[in-house]
């Protein structure tokens, strides 16, 4: 078998990666980083069937390119086919709103539609001989994680989650021979996750009771969600803007990918929805936390709301994840100042950083590749795979940090 990541093997970002077997040509996932300007994987060969592990642009953001181009089917899970396709119109519209063109328009992503091959997790797909199961990645509903089954297995983690959060459970390990594993969390290790949940909601009253609004950034897709989850029952009177409310009611429409369905729709019905300017006004006015996107803060209501308060002391921007390096929420976090649009500002709000990962972290990782027994492990998507490779290393494994573009062979 034949392994070549053709993009997002030393970097967090624009993950594919390139499978050759018995004169098959597979490939998994095919992303991009939107960086300003986007960040594109190297160009895949011809592929005979590609397969995409869930919705985020990482590792779908170049789908619509390679059906236009190649014609190929690409299987997915529902949750990654609506939720992915909601992603890719957004972002051909903001690619064209930012003078970045995407390499694709609207109309491919339309096409993409008639390409998608819908399957579930533990379905078993035939590929000419060569047998691809997927099982649940625990990263958002309907992550997977592909496990090719030849003279040799291969396991394709795409995004892992191992530990169980309010929207999913954790990803369960899958014996294999070659694990393609990601590594975004490389040497760091996340704060229990209850502890992180009580600081925030301990902070967010603590905002609240003051008399502040407590901005929430979040992605739109999984950790709006999460946020929605942590904060119910707590009494606050909470409203979500963006796109969130579009991926909860996909969500509340599958709820065989949910850990919880019921709670999830218990949140929904706790929260008020800004659907459109009018809403933002008039629903901001009563609200005490604000859940939207985008959430790097590089453009989307958040903008607006936190421009309204940014001379308010008593109200706090929650960042809930890791802020990219180059993203205006970097920025903030780094010199308390943001962009708007050219204009560069101080925010005196108080601000909060609260780990709400959906990713493994570096022991998790650990504990799941020794659970998989690989005899070989390629560490992708992490920017530090060094510390991570090292302590594999000691553990006796043999690790692989490939760059863009090698081969390698099992
Ligand atoms: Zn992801
Ligand atoms: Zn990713």
């Amino acid at each position: 078998m034949k392994v070549t990541l053709l993009g997002g093997a030393s970097e967090v970002g624009s993950l594919s990666a390139y499978v050759e077997e018995k004169g098959f040509r597979l490939l998994f996932d095919c992303g991009l980083t939107p960086s300003k300007p986007p960040k594109y994987p190297m160009k895949p060969p011809v592929v005979d069937l590609a397969f995409l592990s869930h919705a985020h642009i990482d590792h779908s953001g170049m789908i619509p390119w390679l059906c236009a181009t190649y014609g190929m089917d690409v299987v997915a899970t529902k949750p990654s086919i609506v939720v992915g396709t909601m992603l890719l119109e957004d972002s051909v519209k903001v690619s064209q709103l930012e003078g970045f063109p995407a390499p694709y328009d609207k109309g491919d992503v339309r096409l993409l539609k008639r390409h998608f091959q819908e399957a579930t997790f533990g379905d078993v797909l035939d590929v000419g001989g060569i047998d691809v199961q997927m099982h649940s990645a625990g990263h958002i509903p309907g992550a997977a994680m592909f496990e090719v089954r030849s003279e040799k297995t291969m396991l394709f983690t795409g995004d892992i989650n191992t530990l169980d959060s309010h929207l999913v459970n954790g990803a369960k390990p899958v014996k294999c021979d070659t694990l393609v594993i990601e590594s975004t969390y490389s040497g760091r290790d996340h704060p229990p996750r209850s502890e992180t949940e009580r600081h925030f909601v301990n902070k967010t009253r603590e905002v609240v009771e003051r008399g502040g609004l407590a901005i929430v950034p979040a992605f739109a897709v999984g950790r709006t969600q999460e946020m929605m989850m942590t904060l119910m029952n707590k009494g606050f009177r909470v409203i979500l803007d963006g796109m969130g409310g579009a991926v909860n009611r996909h969500y509340q429409n599958m709820p065989n990918y949910l850990r919880s369905p019921e709670r999830l729709d218990d949140a929904v019905s706790q929260i008020r929805m800004v659907r459109n300017p009018g809403d933002r006004q008039s629903l901001s006015q009563s609200a005490q936390v604000i859940i939207t996107t985008s959430g790097m803060l590089d453009g989307g209501p958040v903008l607006e709301y936190i421009s309204a308060k940014k001379n308010d002391k008593n109200s706090a921007v929650l960042i809930t994840g890791f802020q990219v390096e180059g993203t205006n929420g970097r920025l903030l976090m780094d010199t308390g100042e943001l962009k708007f649009g050219d204009q560069k500002a101080k925010i005196q709000c108080e601000l909060g950083f609260y780990d709400f990962s959906a990713h493994a972290d570096h022991n998790e990782l650990i504990k799941f590749i020794k659970a998989c027994d690989p005899q070989d492990v390629i560490l992708c998507h992490g920017d530090n795979r060094i510390v991570l490779a090292n302590d594999l290393k000691d553990d006796g494994f043999k690790v692989h940090m490939p760059k863009e573009g090698q081969q390698m062979e099992f």
